[in-house]
């Protein structure tokens, strides 16, 4: 996003509006103008019409300015999976297709939120932290598109300083190895430039218990249960015991 100088009157309204709080006020020109390294391009600021001059302009982006934005602008679907925002749903539509199946756990990792962001470096260092323990990255997820190396997390060289509102990790691991990615993520941690949660999504144990659970009490996370339960209204796509 680009405030084009000469119609803007610097009345700082459009500064409210940016998740990202990269709208600065320049005293000397008295005028406001965006720092383009921490843009994200969600294209709030323009969709929120404040500015009443029309100064607040969507330039032509490049490929990388292109994939800033479909990462953050939630009307814009990404091209390999089709699915706006973040770009990956399949965690969210496991308890329908039985993605997950017994013994195994769908691990997302949510990086960045609105005034934070992430870069892809941060990215690249969870999935480089959780794949030496050996995941599998799910395929239908925009991150895992951009690595180059799916069986250590790799991500492209030249997307790694791109800044994005929020990224996600997403992967299946064997419930054994579970404390282990659990460690990992604390580990990581402290190595990222942001903040992230870890999203846990397995089939609950004949008593009702969920196994994922049990585990990430165990090393000392508060799981926040979101009570997303499948009552087997949806059509798995294979059966108990496969
Ligand atoms: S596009 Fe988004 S991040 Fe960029 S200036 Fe506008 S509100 Fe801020
Ligand atoms: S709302 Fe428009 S005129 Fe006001 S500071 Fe922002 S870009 Fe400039």
């Amino acid at each position: 996003m680009i405030i084009e100088k000469e119609i803007c009157i610097g009345c700082k309204r459009c500064q409210l509006y940016c998740p990202m709080e990269c709208i600065n006020y320049n005293e000397n020109q008295r005028k406001c103008e965006i720092d383009l390294d921490e843009c994200v391009e969600c294209g709030i600021c323009l969709r929120s019409n404040v500015c009443t001059t029309d100064a607040l302009k969507q330039q032509e982006l490049d490929e990388m300015r292109k994939l800033r934005q479909t990462f953050s602008n939630p009307l814009i679907p990404h091209k390999t999976t089709s699915v706006p925002g973040r770009g990956t749903e399949e965690m969210k539509t496991n308890d329908v297709t039985g993605r997950f199946r017994r013994g195994h756990v769908g691990v997302a990792i949510e990086l960045g939120r609105p005034g934070t962001g992430t870069r892809f470096i941060d990215v690249e260092k969870v999935a480089m932290a959780v794949a030496l323990i050996g995941v599998t990255f799910e395929m239908f997820n925009p991150v895992t598109d951009l690595m180059v190396n799916k069986a250590t997390g790799k991500i492209k060289d030249d997307v790694l300083n791109e800044k994005v509102l929020s990224a996600i990790v997403e992967f299946d691991v064997d419930i054994d190895k579970l404390e282990k990615v659990l460690l990992a993520t604390k580990q990581v941690a402290n190595n990222v430039d942001t903040v992230f949660s870890v999203d846990l999504a397995c089939r609950l144990d004949q008593d009702n218990t969920s196994p994922a659970e049990s585990i990430a009490k165990k090393l000392g996370f508060e799981p926040y249960i979101t009570g997303k339960t499948n009552v087997g209204l949806g059509r798995p796509l294979f059966k108990e015991g496969e």
